[in-house]
């Protein structure tokens, strides 16, 4: 049998790239090949970030890139923008792409193409020319067991064919998954241009023999029977670093919390997309200001001008706390000063904040997040909700009684560090995503 050789292309977002690096640090770890596909723009940001690409070379990942077709001054935070361009510009150049490559390496020809949500277009490609293909589903399987179930909610009337719920009522997809409403569903909040594309880009998806996910089955067990093609090989927790970070991590925030008591700091991030808007953000600032203790807050700049563009209050002290644009998220979850996580509920940041055992205050955007919550809330019950106010605002007083409130609680504690262990084992060698990993590459031999 020959050594799998997995061409990997994620979407050219943060959420998409952190765990399908780390499913190729896995792969490359079992003597697999990856050649890693980034979009021209993205590999000049994270090669420029200072991150961890030449460590991944070491390792023998290989990276290859495509032009997205937009101008380097485009806006990249217009995501129907980039969709369009890149699927009318990228699927041309990849034929030829693969072909150089494998003439590279005439031994190890790719054996299959591994593609995160939006860019199932590469595995027509991959068929057209004999390549197998998986997806690396980056969400919840929920949130995947959501979306493969669209044509059933469409015809049991539950939404109509623009995905909007016709009712009220709650709908449960499978035993054990929790209930949802409309406003749980994956595409809330993302305008209504994005369900048609969701529905199109599911049916291409199917090109992929398995649909990978990074979860466990003690994590979401209801999500995970709706198909035999999910297959949970989560967490991915490679490494302890994101390797292909857009922004520059600001790590001397990890100096900065080895001063810091135990299990005193409260972190809080919103991942790499959701936008605060001005009066949120002096709330939150405020929020922090009343709390106390010390908070180490992740101010990230625009997506679209990649300046910082909020401004703080006159009111605003921040004496106990420490703002960075960006930082290194995964070792500050696991640092030993770390209390508790107020957080936008991505599903990378919840994957994470579980297996460093924090508990969380939830702050969900749009999409999953909402679903995420539930799981953490009520399902696992490792952290709280943080309540809006009539005009949507969660004001500083919220703040401050939630983090109180979730801080007194041993229990909660206790069942973050069990929820912890109980995620971890599932990668160590035996586990059940290890086994599922191998099984995978097995496949692809
Ligand atoms: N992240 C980071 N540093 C930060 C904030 C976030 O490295 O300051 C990483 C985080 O570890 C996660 C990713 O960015 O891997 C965000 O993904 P998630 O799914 O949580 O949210 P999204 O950005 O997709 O909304």
């Amino acid at each position: 049998m020959g050594i799998p050789h997995f061409l990997v292309i994620p979407y050219p977002v943060q959420g998409h790239v952190n765990p399908l690096m780390q499913l190729s640090e896995a792969l490359a770890k079992h003597g697999c090949k990856i050649t890693f596909l980034n979009t021209e723009f993205n590999h000049k940001r994270a090669n420029s970030c200072g991150g961890g690409l030449d460590s991944l070379k070491e390792q023998g990942l290989k990276f290859v890139t495509l032009p997205d077709g937009l101008d380097p001054e485009d806006d990249r935070s217009d995501h129907h923008k980039v969709l369009v361009s890149i699927k009318t510009n990228m699927p041309a150049l990849l034929p030829k792409l693969i072909q150089d490559i494998n003439a590279l390496d005439v031994e190890n020809n790719i054996t299959c193409i591994v593609v995160t949500m939006n860019m199932g277009w590469a595995l027509q490609v991959g068929h057209k020319l004999g390549i197998e293909g998986a997806v690396l589903w980056t969400a919840s399987a929920t949130s995947l067991a959501t979306c493969y179930c669209i044509p059933r909610l469409i015809d049991d009337g539950i939404i109509d064919s623009e995905g909007i719920p016709t009712k009220k009522q709650e709908v449960q997809l499978s035993p054990n998954m929790p209930k949802m409403v409309g406003a749980d569903f994956p595409w809330g909040g993302l305008g209504k241009i994005f369900f048609p594309y969701i529905v199109k880009e599911m049916k291409t998806l199917e090109l992929g023999e398995w649909w990978l996910c990074n979860t466990t089955s003690d994590l979401e067990p209801g999500a995970l029977a709706t198909s035999p093609r999910f297959l949970p090989i989560g967490p991915l927790m490679e490494s302890d670093t994101n390797k292909s970070s857009f922004w520059e991590e600001d790590t001397t925030c990890l100096d900065w919390l080895d001063q810091q008591p135990p299990q005193s700091v409260v972190y809080v991030s919103f991942g790499s997309l959701a936008t605060v808007e001005p009066n949120q953000f002096k709330e939150l600032a405020l929020g922090l200001d009343l709390l106390n203790r010390p908070f180490l807050w992740v101010v990230r700049p625009s997506n679209d001008n990649n300046k910082v563009n909020h401004a703080y209050s006159d009111e605003f002290h921040g004496c106990k706390g420490k703002i960075v644009n960006w930082a290194p998220q995964r070792k500050i979850l696991d640092h030993p000063a770390i209390a508790c996580f107020i957080s936008h509920c991505g599903w990378n940041s919840t994957i994470e904040g579980v297996c460093s055992g924090i508990p969380f205050l939830c702050c969900p955007f749009f999409s999953d997040q909402f679903v995420n919550r539930s799981y953490i809330c009520d399902v696992w019950k490792v952290g709280l909700k943080l309540d809006k106010d009539e005009n949507g605002l969660i004001l500083k007083g919220e703040i401050r009684k939630k983090v109180d409130q979730l801080l007194e609680n041993e229990d909660i504690k206790a069942r973050s560090l069990k929820l912890k262990e109980l995620s971890l084992k599932n990668s160590v060698k035996g586990g059940q995503s290890s086994k599922n990993l191998e099984k995978f590459i097995n496949w692809a031999k």
